[in-house]
């Protein structure tokens, strides 16, 4: 997910934190963030979701059905995990080119320089680490626990502070990243084009226009690095995401939901081997990809935190891409609700940038 300000366990920090946000500004970038309400979501509540998918006609999609397996398995298990009933409107198709056609050229342009441009080689790695290490501070991560979450799928090391592991994280992704632009769409020509469409910080920038959605899925390799933004599950996978909750103006939630459903149905080598292997069927891919979208949507009514390594909470995300075995491991009953800092309601905070939102609706 989206976790653009700091988010803390303690009450302490979190005041500590205030004043540094309100001395600096969040993400030094002056006063212009502001804080998205919390949604007001009482347990039992009935919501509803405005659904679009977005798609790219160079990769494989899921068809209408599986479509609507995925959001049925996802209404199971928000109301089996978090206890609330989604409704999800009917699904608006719509092409990838037309949906990015929304996004404001003004704000884009201002946070281009946040992209790591991967694609020409003109990358700067020191300050990728450095980017990290701003948001794992920012987050409050703890070296144990992102250590313990990471480390079966990183290459022997003991990182002796969250800088030492903040570099390890940006060489693995961005060795990993590079695997990425391996995988042929169904033209044959590399997934990863010239086109902005797995770029991270664009589908981050859509929420600023008209966005009438509150979850657009797509069928597009989401797959970037940045300079901000970067969290240790995202790192490991070479930059790949497979969904985020961030600011959107136009959704009664504050925020809106993108979502990918290439990692549950790519098989290639690269996305079998960091889901530990598991291949699934097609009614599977659907099943699994609602389960997890069930996550992405405690971030979005809840802003819930990420507990790494707490598996029976369905807000630990999903280690590497083996939505099976995470699947299998939620359990509401260990961990409820507001049982941890992290499954509190508002825990961590959407934000959005005042400025950014002015040049949104300039002429
Ligand atoms: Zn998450």
């Amino acid at each position: 997910m989206s976790l653009t300000c700091p988010s803390d366990n303690s009450l302490f920090k979190r005041l500590f934190l205030g004043m540094v946000i309100f001395l600096l500004g969040c993400k030094g970038a002056g006063s212009e963030w502001q804080k998205a309400s919390v949604p007001l979501i009482k347990p039992g509540a009935t919501v509803q979701i405005r659904v679009a998918h977005a798609t790219n006609g160079r990769l494989a999609r899921m068809s209408p059905e599986q479509l609507q397996i995925m959001l049925a398995s996802a209404q199971r298990t928000v109301r089996k995990e978090l206890g609330v009933h989604v409704v999800f409107t009917a699904v608006e198709e719509i092409e990838l080119g037309r949906l990015f056609a929304r996004i404001p050229s003004s704000v884009q342009n201002a946070r281009i320089k946040s992209i790591y441009d991967f694609k020409s080689g003109n990358g700067d790695k020191h300050k990728l680490a450095q980017g990290i290490h701003t948001t794992l501070t920012e987050r409050g991560t703890k070296l144990d626990d992102a250590f313990a979450f990471a480390a079966p799928y990183l290459p022997p090391a003991h990182p002796k502070d969250l800088r030492e592991f903040s570099g390890l994280l940006a060489n693995v992704m961005m060795e990993r990243l590079e695997q990425w632009r391996h995988i042929p769409a169904r033209d044959g020509a590399p997934v990863l084009d010239t086109s902005p469409y797995n770029e991270w910080i664009d589908w981050d920038t859509l929420g600023y226009g008209e966005l009438p959605y509150d979850l657009v899925i797509t069928n597009q390799l989401i797959a970037s690095a940045e300079y901000v933004d970067v969290d240790v599950h995202s790192a490991i996978r070479g930059g790949l995401t497979v969904g985020t909750t961030t600011y959107s103006r136009s959704s009664p939630y504050g925020s809106y939901v993108f979502w990918s459903t290439f990692p549950f149905l790519d098989n290639s080598e690269h996305t079998r081997s960091l889901r530990g292997g598991e291949q699934y069927s097609a009614v599977e891919a659907a099943e699994l990809s609602g389960a997890y979208l069930a996550h992405e949507i405690g971030h979005l009514l809840f802003q819930f935190g990420h507990p790494f390594g707490q598996k029976t909470c369905i807000m630990n995300p999903v280690s590497m891409l083996r939505f099976r075995e995470w699947q299998r491991q939620i359990d509401s009953s260990a961990c409820p609700m507001g049982s941890r800092p992290e499954m509190t309601i508002g825990a961590v905070p959407v934000y959005f940038n005042a400025g950014w939102l002015r040049m949104s609706r300039e002429p």
